[in-house]
């Protein structure tokens, strides 16, 4: 982050963590901003590794323009409470893009021209104080609708004509919007805590959680000025060690209006896990892991970070001799992909068992910033391949030649070898497999790239 000081200015440090901009897009329906937002993410949106249940309608994902990346969200796609009453949907999808937007795309129908739910939307967006820029889609041609103009009636200055399925006019745009970005002062301020995220679905227990763990021993950081973002975090210490809860007004804010909203409910999570190195994903005991569950839990997984999965509410279940082992494999089949992650039964209620949360805290913190020596990680992975051949292929057979740790956070393993094709996952899983067998790696996801490396013989 400190390369922030030069160029990179589509980040900015909050303490240590470093902020992704996010940038929303608002309208009445059928101005074309499902149209625009897959224009504008492209295939991104599938390459995203194949977690069940997390890709399926995403209203997010990461743009890149020029040296800029940010989220883009489509408000559109929140399906609210209210779908059946149009104005109070809009009301409730321009309130979610002024939390959590930089910077608001707001959508208007250069075919249809000017209409009065658009000065709706107009009224909402203008008390944010947010940047907006006004984007008139459906200019199919270079030619300007007549009423173009019309559009300044809604009082922004910024406007831009684009059509969305020509894609004409998009990287004006994008230039725009990325100059839009708040340039807030670059804060150099030393933070070595650990950054944890509660994830979960409403009602799950998250903020009985937090108060459980950090209780009234809290200072809240203060937003840098300039930020009107909602997000608040809150530092604390325990037992020695220093701790950053991330967006702490999302969790303890009973905003019931947007609880009942899933989209924003994964949304939310979406931005606190990104900050995180740490992230508790909290599962109700008495309805077990949920879709929404598995979709929630499944981002922390993709974005590679310490998981914990935390089962809530331990009091209300009637337990039997092997309530925990059944539960426990319940979890282990709901959420597959993370059978790293350890599993802990609590009540935030009784504070049964809370205190092991922060021990696993500081345990898969410390997994996930292990650091292997290159002499000891071959030796193990020298030991692993003589106990089990390398697979072969049409009489090729995968060589492993060197392996070494390129980075934490993930622990991020490059295994040269001289075939990608015939490094099977499921070779890779068995190293994988072998690696935490002999150093833990408890609570964290293992990356391994392969590179091939470049051998006459092969
Ligand atoms: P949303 O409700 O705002 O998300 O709107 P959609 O993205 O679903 O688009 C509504 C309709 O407008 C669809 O039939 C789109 O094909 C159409 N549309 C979107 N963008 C353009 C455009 O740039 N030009 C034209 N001619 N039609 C568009
Ligand atoms: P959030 O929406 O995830 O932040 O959930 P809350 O912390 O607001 O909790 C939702 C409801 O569950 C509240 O009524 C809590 O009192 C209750 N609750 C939270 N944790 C526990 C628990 O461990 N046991 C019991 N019995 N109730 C809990």
């Amino acid at each position: 982050y400190f390369l922030l000081k030069n160029k990179l200015y589509d980040k900015y440090v909050k303490g240590n963590i470093i902020m992704k901009k996010t940038v929303a897009i608002v309208g009445r329906p059928n101005v074309g901003k499902s149209t625009l937002f897959n224009r504008l993410v492209g295939e991104r949106i599938s390459i995203v590794e194949d977690t069940p249940g997390v890709t399926r309608d995403r209203i997010f994902a990461d743009v890149s323009w020029l040296n800029y990346s940010f989220t883009l969200i489509d408000t559109g796609g929140i399906e609210t409470d209210t779908d059946n009453l149009i104005p109070e949907m809009m009301r409730k999808q321009a309130q979610i893009a002024i939390d959590m937007a930089d910077v608001i795309m707001f959508v208007v129908d250069g075919k249809a021209g000017l209409v009065p739910q658009d000065f709706e939307v107009a009224d909402l967006l203008r008390k944010s104080k947010k940047p907006v820029i006004v984007i008139v889609n459906k200019v199919d041609n270079s030619r300007l609708p007549d009423d173009y103009y019309d559009f300044y009636q809604l009082g922004f200055d910024n406007m831009y004509a684009i059509s969305s399925t020509q894609g004409l006019g998009l990287g004006d745009m994008l230039d725009e919007i990325v100059a839009l970005f708040p340039k807030e002062e670059l804060l150099e301020v030393e933070d070595n805590s650990i950054k944890v995220a509660i994830i979960g679905k409403p009602n799950a227990g998250k903020s009985s959680i937090l108060n459980a763990l950090i209780g009234e021993e809290r200072t809240i950081v203060s937003p840098i000025a300039g930020t009107t973002r909602d997000a608040i975090d809150e530092k604390c210490n325990i037992n020695g060690i220093d701790y950053t809860f991330i967006d702490t007004a999302g969790i303890r804010k009973k905003n019931k209006i947007y609880d009942n909203i899933e989209k924003y409910s994964v949304l939310r999570a979406y931005s606190a896990i990104e900050k995180a190195d740490v992230v508790l994903v909290v599962i109700d005991a008495t309805t077990m892991v949920t879709e929404q569950d598995t979709k929630i839990a499944g981002l922390a997984h993709e974005a590679g970070k310490c998981v914990i999965v935390v089962v809530n509410k331990w009091d209300l279940i009637q337990k039997e001799t092997n309530t925990m082992r059944d539960y426990t494999s319940d979890v282990r089949n709901s959420l597959a992909y993370m059978q790293y992650a350890p599993v802990e039964f609590i009540s935030a209620k009784t504070g049964k068992r809370l205190n092991n949360i922060v021990e696993l805290i500081n345990k898969v913190y410390e997994s996930g910033r292990k650091r292997l020596s290159t002499g000891v990680l071959n030796d193990v992975i020298g030991d692993a391949v003589m106990l089990n051949q390398p697979p072969s292929d049409k009489g090729k057979r995968l060589k492993i030649y060197y392996a070494t740790q390129t980075g934490v956070l993930p622990p991020t393993f490059v295994i040269f070898i001289n075939d990608k094709e015939l490094f099977h996952f499921s070779y890779q899983r068995y190293l994988e497999n072998k690696i935490r067998e002999s150093f833990g790696f408890d609570g964290t996801v293992i990356k391994i790239i392969p590179r091939e490396k470049g051998d006459k013989n092969k």
